[in-house]
C-alpha cells in the first residue's frame, strides 16, 4: 500500500482520457448558473512537474500529452481541423505553463480548480501521507484555495456522508490507483451508498484495463449498478496498443453513470483522433457505448 505515486503516470494516455472526459463533464454542469460542487476522490498530488522526478524517469507523457500535442500541430500544420475537445484540453493544460514548452501537467485537482466559478465548490480526498503534503501546499497556491477543502480521509468510507451537496448539484470523480485490490470492491460499495443518496450526482469512474478479474469485471458491475438504480450510464475505452506480455498499461476507460447528452457526440468526435495520435500498433482501438435509462 502507498507505493503509487501519480506524477510516474502524469501526462499518460489514461491521464489524457480522464481529464478530457473530466472537462466536458465540468463545462456541461456549469451552463447552469446553480452552485456546482465537485469531488475528487483520489486527487494526487495535484501538479506534476515534466522535467523532473518521476514523470521525467518514467516518461509516460511521452506518449500522451507530447505525442498528442505534436500529432495536433501537425493536423493544423497540414490545414486540417483538431476537435474542439481535444483542444480545449490542450488549451487547458497549456494554460499552467509559461510559453509554449510543456513542462508542468496539472492533475485532476488543478484542473478542477481552474474552471471553478465563484459559487462551486472542490473538495479533494488524499491518504498518501506524501502526496497529501504536497497537495495541500500546491493548492494553498492557488487564488481558488478558499473554494477548495481537503481531506486526509479515506474517500471511499467518506464519499456518502458529503452527498447530496448542499446545491443538489454534484460532480463526482472517482480515481482510485487500484493498487489495493480491495478498491474493487470498495468502488461498488461506494457507489452503491452514494446512489441512494444523490441518484441524480454525475459520477465519473476512471479504470485501468489489465487482465486480472477485477479490472475486467468493473465496467460489467457498473453497469449493474447503474442499472439496478435505474440510471443512464457512458462506457468508454481508449487503447494505444495491444502488445502482449507488455508490462505497461496499454489501455484505460470511464465510466460515468448520468453522463450528460452531450459526452457521447464530444467523444465519438474526438476518440478517431487520440486513437490515432496514441495509437502504438494496429491494436490501437476505442470503445463507446451508452445507455439510457
Ligand atoms: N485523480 C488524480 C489525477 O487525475 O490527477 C490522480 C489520482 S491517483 C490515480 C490516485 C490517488 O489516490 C493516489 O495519490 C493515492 O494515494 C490516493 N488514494 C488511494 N486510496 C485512497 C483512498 N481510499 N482515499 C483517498 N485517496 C486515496
Amino acid at each position: 500500500m502507498f507505493s503509487y505515486r501519480h506524477a510516474f503516470h502524469a501526462g499518460s494516455h489514461a491521464d489524457i482520457l480522464k481529464h478530457m472526459t473530466l472537462i466536458h463533464l465540468v463545462d456541461y454542469l456549469q451552463e447552469k448558473p446553480g452552485a456546482l460542487t465537485i469531488i475528487d476522490t483520489h486527487a494526487g498530488a495535484g501538479i506534476y512537474s515534466l522535467e523532473d522526478g518521476f514523470a521525467a524517469v518514467s516518461k509516460e507523457a511521452d506518449g500522451g500529452i507530447f505525442r498528442l500535442q505534436k500529432f495536433t500541430k501537425e493536423l493544423v500544420n497540414t490545414g486540417n481541423l483538431v476537435p474542439n475537445s481535444i483542444q480545449h484540453y490542450l488549451d487547458l493544460i497549456q494554460a499552467e505553463n509559461i510559453g509554449e514548452k510543456l513542462s508542468i501537467y496539472p492533475g485532476s485537482p488543478f484542473i478542477l480548480a481552474s474552471l471553478l466559478r465563484p459559487q462551486d465548490r472542490l473538495k479533494l480526498f488524499e491518504l498518501h501521507p506524501k502526496e497529501i503534503d504536497i497537495l495541500r501546499h500546491n493548492i494553498s497556491q492557488l487564488k481558488q484555495a478558499k473554494q477548495i477543502d481537503i481531506y486526509a480521509e479515506d474517500s471511499f468510507a467518506r464519499l456518502k456522508g458529503l452527498l447530496p451537496p448542499p446545491s443538489r448539484r454534484g460532480l463526482v470523480l472517482i480515481d482510485p490507483s487500484y493498487e489495493d485490490k480491495q478498491d474493487y470492491r470498495h468502488l461498488e460499495t461506494a457507489m452503491n451508498e452514494a446512489l441512494q443518496r444523490f441518484a441524480t450526482g454525475c459520477y465519473a469512474i476512471w479504470y485501468p484495463c489489465l487482465s486480472r478479474r477485477e479490472a475486467a469485471d468493473l465496467p460489467v458491475r457498473m453497469k449493474k449498478i447503474a442499472t439496478a438504480h435505474n440510471r443512464s450510464w457512458l462506457h468508454t475505452e481508449l487503447r494505444v496498443e495491444n502488445s502482449p506480455g507488455e508490462r505497461r498499461l496499454q489501455a484505460s476507460g470511464m465510466f460515468i453513470i448520468n453522463p450528460p447528452w452531450t459526452l457521447e457526440k464530444s467523444l465519438a468526435e474526438s476518440l478517431p483522433t487520440l486513437t490515432k495520435a496514441l495509437g502504438l500498433n494496429s491494436g490501437a482501438e476505442f470503445l463507446l457505448k451508452s445507455f439510457e435509462a
